[in-house]
């Protein structure tokens, strides 16, 4: 069963009301739970409502604005209790923007939230016992300051109703942009570089492009910011070859403090995606570094790099510490599937005897390459392909450097593993598994795999919030096997 169908079945199976309902009715509703949307959920009679907007703990007056059999979604038309959690959250966009879905939840509360959601779903999900999993979970690893932490901003620039060239967001799943330069989880420079690249737009006659008629030039800009270094990057992405008056826009930016790089990017494609594939640099340096831990990475606008850097460090040190910080990955043969441009690899290959990386996007693979250069580190190879099909081929030295792992740390995205690596894993049985997970859910489902085979028992929790004022939760677990 899919799993968006399991999260839905929780609120079916008990559906005993026979009423009928029909869109925009009124209902008055208690919020009981959130969905994996960041949905408030209540009940009348039985009947589930998806409530956007609503917290728990609410006692919304809401309109239905989606009926199904089983359950309807809804907004709210009047909050008649508000929570004990909300609180007047900095952003006056977050409805519209729904990029901060649970920002009016107090940050403490998002983290109960968070962590109960981990908690709830190992146990309905992955079918552990409850004290179990109370017994071996850590507290969730949160943020001191939940705002501005992202380093990497993408506005789209347009036309307000009124013709003035904006820069903003995406209104819900619309294309239309709400100006706005001042996003809370972006860094504050955002906002002047903004400003000065709509001025400069503004006395070069320079337009915004129009993905309706395809016309126009600039699409979206791009900042990036090194948190350790401080560096700048900006990157202007733009439906041409080159970028009219380009000197005046280096002019106006190149003065804020720490600019290191100024660039453009070409797409002129008729497409969603942000970035085309090529960038020319206009001022300064191509890349900006930055750190984590003490581990150096060049980045480029094309790069994948993790947006929140305070926390992303955190998070490696727990997947860390669970390989075996203290010592004990020594001497190690260590695998780092899912390994994006190799940041655990790194990590690790610091303490173990040698990692392998493994990464399906070839470009990321050759970042991996070029971050362990720079870092003088020579006991890391990487191999781009699917994990679930290098793994065997690695086990067999079938076109690859022979290797069989000690410990196996897996970052896979959303959707998990797949289940011939995760049978592979058992067909190897390394010491250690560390498995890294932006989604609960399908960590849940893995975990129940590796753990009903009678191979490995399951240690350690420990959720950390990567993405506060979000629904979304990072997940660090430790496995080991069972003697
Ligand atoms: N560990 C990295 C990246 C984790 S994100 C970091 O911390 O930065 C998950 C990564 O898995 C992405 O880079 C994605 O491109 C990659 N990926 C997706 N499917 C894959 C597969 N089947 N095999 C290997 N890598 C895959």
């Amino acid at each position: 069963m899919a799993l968006q169908q399991i999260y839905r079945s929780k609120y079916q199976k008990d559906n005993t009301n026979l009423m009928s309902y029909v869109k925009n009715q009124i209902l008055e509703v208690n919020i009981i739970d959130m969905s994996e949307n960041g949905e408030g959920i209540g009940k009348v009679d039985g009947y589930t409502l998806f409530v956007k907007d609503a917290l728990i703990g609410d006692r919304v007056k809401v309109g239905l604005t989606k009926v199904k059999k089983n359950y309807a979604f809804a907004r709210v038309v009047e909050i008649i209790n508000p929570s004990d959690y909300r609180i007047e959250p900095p952003c006056a966009y977050h409805k519209q923007c729904g990029g901060c879905q649970i920002m009016a939840m107090s940050y403490d509360a998002q983290l109960k939230y968070k962590e109960n959601k981990v908690k709830n779903d190992l146990v309905r999900i992955g079918g552990f016992d409850k004290e179990f999993i109370e017994s071996i979970s850590e507290p969730i690893i949160g943020m001191d300051n939940p705002y501005r932490y992202r380093n990497k901003a993408q506005y789209p620039i347009g036309l307000s109703r009124d013709g003035e060239i904006i820069a903003g967001f995406y209104a819900g799943r619309t294309h239309s942009i709400i100006a706005n330069t001042n996003c809370y989880l972006g860094v504050e420079e955002n906002k002047q570089i903004l400003e000065r690249v709509i001025l400069f737009m503004n006395e070069n006659g320079i337009i915004p492009y129009d993905e309706k008629t395809g016309r126009g030039t600039v699409r979206h800009v791009l900042i990036r910011k090194g948190f350790t270094t401080g560096e700048i990057m900006v990157c202007i992405v733009i439906n041409a070859d080159s970028l009219k008056a380009s000197e005046y826009l280096v002019d106006m930016l190149k003065d804020i403090p720490e600019m290191t790089s100024i660039c453009i990017n070409i797409n002129k494609k008729n497409t969603n995606v942000i970035l085309g594939d090529k960038c020319k640099t206009l001022w300064g340096e191509d890349t900006i570094s930055d750190y984590i831990g003490d581990v150096k990475f060049k980045i480029s606008p094309l790069s994948f790099f993790q947006v929140n850097p305070v926390q992303t460090k955190k998070l490696y040190e727990k997947a860390m510490e669970y390989a075996g910080s203290d010592g004990s990955l020594s001497g190690k043969n260590v695998w780092d599937l899912y390994c994006g441009i190799g940041t655990i690899s790194l990590f690790l290959a610091r303490k173990a005897a040698h990692v392998t990386g493994v990464e399906i996007i070839p470009q990321a693979i050759e970042d991996a390459k070029e971050n362990a250069r720079i870092n003088s580190i020579d006991n890391a190879d990487f191999y781009a392909g699917a994990a679930e099909e290098l793994a065997p081929k690695l086990l067999a030295g079938d076109g690859y450097k022979k290797s069989v792992p000690d410990v196996v740390v897996v970052d896979p995205p959303r959707k998990g593993c797949d289940e011939s690596l995760l049978s592979t894993i058992l067909s190897v049985k390394p010491e250690k598994v560390v498995y890294v997970s932006c989604d609960p859910a399908t960590l849940s489902r893995d975990l129940k795999i590796l753990c009903e085979s009678g191979e490995y028992k399951l240690n350690k929790v420990c959720p950390v919030d990567q993405f506060p004022n979000s629904i979304h939760v990072e997940t660090v677990v430790l496995m080991s096997k069972v003697k």
